[in-house]
């Protein structure tokens, strides 16, 4: 069958940058387990693979509009050391969750830090960047009710959701 909505699909991937090398894979995390059109993936993700059948291959680059969106330089910040306490390295490329003053989580990249300010990133590793896309279509099926109730995939899900 082919992907449309309501359907369940499991993709392999590998996933490269500008200027080619390999930044995310299914080899490390495994395949993507989606339930189409319930937004578990970016829209140019999900657009590509639409109409696609088991045994596909579909490169695709993906537009940071389509994606993770642009890079806000608002939401990086320079922030007193004693903001997180108890860490004692704290070192560029490290991420924390923080709570935002509404109370929202929110993942931080560190951008340098020294014994006062920590210097930290708001937007998510991949805004602003465009998304090059090697997948192969492993598996489709229908989403069965429940799942079509609940917004998610059940069996599979490689965020362990089961019930
Ligand atoms: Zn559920």
């Amino acid at each position: 069958m082919k992907i449309a909505s309501n359907c369940v699909a499991t993709i392999n991937y590998q996933l490269k940058d500008d200027a080619g090398a390999v930044v995310d894979s299914s080899d490390d995390g495994g395949p993507i387990v989606m339930l189409v059109g319930a937004e578990d993936i970016i829209p140019g993700l999900e657009k590509a693979l639409l109409g696609q059948e088991a045994g596909a291959k579909v490169s695709v680059s993906v537009p940071p509009e389509e994606a993770y969106g642009a890079r806000n330089d608002e939401l990086v910040d320079k922030v007193p050391r004693e903001n997180f306490p108890g860490i004692d390295n704290i070192e560029a490329g490290m991420m924390f969750q923080t709570q935002m003053e509404d109370g929202q989580a929110m993942v931080v990249t560190i951008v340098e830090a020294d014994e006062v300010f920590v210097t930290v990133d708001g937007n998510h590793p991949m805004a602003g960047k465009t998304l090059h896309f090697d997948l192969e279509v492993v598996d489709v099926r229908a989403a069965t009710e429940e799942e079509i109730a609940h917004g998610h995939v059940h069996a599979g899900d490689s965020c362990g959701h089961d019930h």
